[in-house]
């Protein structure tokens, strides 16, 4: 698997603002040199957690702890503290790789968080691994949404079931799971009309296609998975918990991490939920989808670069 410091560096735009977007860990590394009282280097810890996205809660969460660590740790380097700790705080739960039957993958997320785009990344995956892969064209809300997702299929070379704009996106989802099933298709890949998660008809129309597919395809493993965007900071917390409660997240994916100065939101939703990331988006490309991993990650966000 491709690092995520590879796959980041992997563009020239990005290559150019390495200086700009990993700074966390030089300036991280700036704070440990020289002898500090605990309390200010927390503070200080603090200040910079919270301006690379860790957001407040989350970022006293991680202090409050370190402080207890410091002190009782002896002399181990309180950079190794933090790293464990935000480890530990960050989702350990178990992601199911691709299963031998059916999966259902129920994409959703607010608009322009990169939901068609990771559909088809996801679609070309798949068929790259070998799977039987169908895409059903879930948004027929905005203009355009089904051409787009036609434009990427013929790309991934995957057939998409569709109807029109306007019509019943629970109908689509319908025929696609009948033809999943006829078709004997190992990954059914949905993508969904883009909705604020404020807005309840919206929720209730995604729980009514997440309905669709529990009543169509009991046998299938269903995911649902939120796709958030890395570049919108504290907002993703909010949209994140919303989802989560009105019809559930099992798997969130983080895109547009190539173009995200700060790293930290990536760890506050995945530890403020309880739900791992399983894949993040690093470019425009269909090949720019990488399987996230903590470890890499956070070696990613605290090294000096
Ligand atoms: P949707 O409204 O959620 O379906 O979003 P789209 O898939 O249409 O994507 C919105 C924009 O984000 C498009 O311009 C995509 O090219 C871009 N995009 C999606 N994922 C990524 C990513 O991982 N990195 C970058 N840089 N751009 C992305
Ligand atoms: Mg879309």
């Amino acid at each position: 698997m491709k690092s995520i410091l590879e796959s980041l560096c992997s563009t020239e735009s990005v290559r150019s603002n390495s200086e700009m977007k990993f700074n966390f860990g030089r300036r991280l590394n700036a704070l440990f040199s020289g002898q500090k009282r605990h309390e200010d280097l927390i503070d200080e810890i603090e200040e910079l957690l919270i301006s690379a996205d860790f957001g407040v809660e989350f970022t006293m969460e991680i202090s409050s702890e370190l402080r207890k660590r410091l002190s009782s740790s002896g002399n181990q380097d309180p950079r190794f503290l933090l790293t464990d700790l935000i480890r530990e705080k960050m989702s350990q739960a178990q992601i199911h790789g691709p299963s031998a039957g059916l999966s259902a993958h129920l994409i959703f997320g607010v608009n322009g968080s990169g939901k068609t785009t990771t559909a088809a990344k996801l679609a070309y995956r798949f068929k790259q691994q070998g799977r039987r892969v169908l895409i059903a064209a879930a948004d027929t809300y905005r203009d355009a949404a089904i051409e787009q997702l036609l434009e990427w299929s013929r790309r991934a070379d995957v057939p998409v079931i569709k109807q029109f704009q306007g019509s019943d996106p629970g109908a689509v989802v319908y025929d696609a799971c009948e033809a999943a099933q006829h078709r004997e298709v190992h990954d059914l890949i949905i993508d969904t009309a883009g909705r604020l998660h404020t807005k309840e008809r919206l929720m209730d129309e995604l729980a009514k296609i997440g309905r669709v597919l529990d009543r169509k395809l009991p046998e299938a493993a269903r995911k649902k998975l939120l796709v958030i965007d890395a570049t919108t900071g504290q907002n993703a917390l909010s949209q994140a918990l919303q989802f989560n409660e009105y019809i559930g997240v099992d798997e969130i994916i983080i895109t547009k991490l190539d173009s995200s100065a700060k790293g930290g939101i990536a760890c506050a939703v995945s530890g403020m939920l309880n739900i791992p990331i399983s894949y993040a988006g690093t470019g425009e490309k269909m090949e720019d989808l990488i399987e996230f991993n903590i470890d890499e990650y956070l070696r990613m966000l605290f090294s000096p670069i």
